[in-house]
């Protein structure tokens, strides 16, 4: 049975000992930096660090030599994964040459989050002392001791897999991992593709019906994240940085920074739930996602900061619809997307489309982003570029309906900055 995991998050009142945890994690991860120097050196690459990386044999030299007086066993462990995962990423970008320069993961840390594994986490629950998690260190050190809201749900704490100790801003959340098993499996055959664009967020073609997600309200969160940004900006220029107005500045700016960017969280959830019980209930069994080498590179963005609030929202959108169709065990795959928005879908000839309408000189007509998705549920099924000998493909395909998200519009108030400047 396939497994799939759901997070959630609590915010909790801080506490010293979170800062030093958090530090200890951060120290593993240097440790971890000068190991993997160490390791290099020893096999005779005296300044390799930047481009090689070593597989299991080097995780287990490393894990020998770490060690923490702080942090649980296991928790050290799940640092040296993250440095492994890091480099195993960095490896795949490198390959793929779709980040120009990345960087490996050499950077030093102050601080990291820590994560609690399953045998490092207890749940209590008293009379006296209320529901209270119970997070490990190293033996000889004392429990972290966190109380949780009379509300918490202490039935799931059977399904725990981690917990991890985050610090945002300001605000110090853990995060629980939940892990479950899904006993649903989808039993259509179906294949759904889906095209994740800049406009809008999903357009999916299921064979018959083409769906597009609009993408207006989350446009317009963009720009005004870009505003409030452009905004702030300017008023803290002005200031003498680390002065007592620069830092008031900064707070307040990271505030409504993350408001915004819950707001297209939310916008994001709301899409891809929608998306994905609609599949559910279309008896949907694979989801076709085209990415990878991400977004086209084609489009002008004007600005580096809107490209990577993009690519964000792409990955973001690949994330959650992976996690959500896995739980109703639809099934996940990613193709490469290159030209599936140029080709024709009726007689294979490629053009790039210059409007919001895509025209081909053999007379097939059709949404732009809808084109897109066809492809891409073609290039999955193996036909793709091939020319359909019967003209029922217009035919057959209704056209796109849009779906709009309901919500309250932004107000964009700049003049809290200017009052301040
Ligand atoms: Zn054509």
């Amino acid at each position: 049975m396939p497994n799939f995991y759901r997070t959630q998050t609590l915010k909790i009142e801080a506490q010293p000992i979170f800062s030093e945890v958090n530090a200890a994690s951060a120290d593993v991860w240097n440790a971890c930096c000068y190991q993997m120097a160490m390791f290099q050196w020893h096999r005779g690459y005296p300044h390799a660090h930047r481009d090689f990386y070593f597989g299991k044999d080097c995780e287990g030299w490393m894990d020998k030599r770490l060690s923490h007086p702080l942090l649980h066993s296991q928790s050290r462990q799940a640092v040296r994964e993250r440095y492994f995962k890091s480099w195993k990423s960095y490896a795949v970008l490198k390959k793929s040459g779709s980040v120009e320069n990345p960087n490996p993961p050499n950077n030093r840390k102050n601080y990291m989050t820590t994560r609690f594994k399953k045998s490092a986490i207890r749940f209590v629950e008293g009379a006296l002392l209320g529901k209270r998690v119970k997070l490990s260190l190293a033996q000889g050190h004392p429990k972290i001791d966190i109380p949780l809201p009379s509300n918490f749900d202490m039935s799931k704490a059977e399904h725990i897999a981690t917990i991890d100790l985050c610090y945002h801003y300001g605000q110090w959340t853990l995060h629980f991992s939940y892990k479950y098993e899904t006993e649903t499996t989808a039993t259509g055959g179906e294949v759904v593709g889906v095209d994740i664009g800049e406009i809008h967020p999903i357009v999916s073609h299921d064979g018959q019906d083409t769906h597009i997600y609009n993408g207006r309200y989350m446009r317009s969160l963009y720009r005004h994240r870009n505003k409030v940004l452009a905004g702030f900006s300017q008023a803290i220029s002005r200031c003498k940085r680390h002065s007592k107005r620069w830092w008031r500045l900064t707070r307040r700016k990271w505030k409504r920074i993350r408001k915004i960017d819950n707001q297209i969280k939310d916008a994001l959830h709301k899409h891809t739930t929608k998306f994905v019980k609609y599949c559910h209930t279309k008896g949907i069994g694979t989801i076709v996602l085209g990415g990878l080498t991400g977004i086209r590179k084609s489009i002008d963005y004007g600005k580096r900061a809107n490209q990577k609030l993009h690519q964000w929202a792409f990955g973001k959108i690949t994330e959650l619809i992976t996690y959500k169709a896995k739980a109703l065990g639809i099934k996940v795959k990613m193709i490469d997307e290159s030209y599936t928005s140029q080709t024709c879908p009726k007689c294979g000839n490629r053009k790039k489309p210059n409007n919001r309408n895509y025209i081909c000189k053999c007379g097939f007509k059709y949404h732009r982003d809808g084109v897109g998705a066809i492809n891409i549920r073609a290039k999955y099924l193996g036909h793709f570029g091939v020319p359909v000998v019967a003209e029922k493909v217009s035919d057959r395909m209704t056209p796109p309906l849009g779906f709009r998200l309901i919500v309250p519009k932004v107000q964009v108030a700049l003049s809290q900055i200017k009052e301040c400047a």
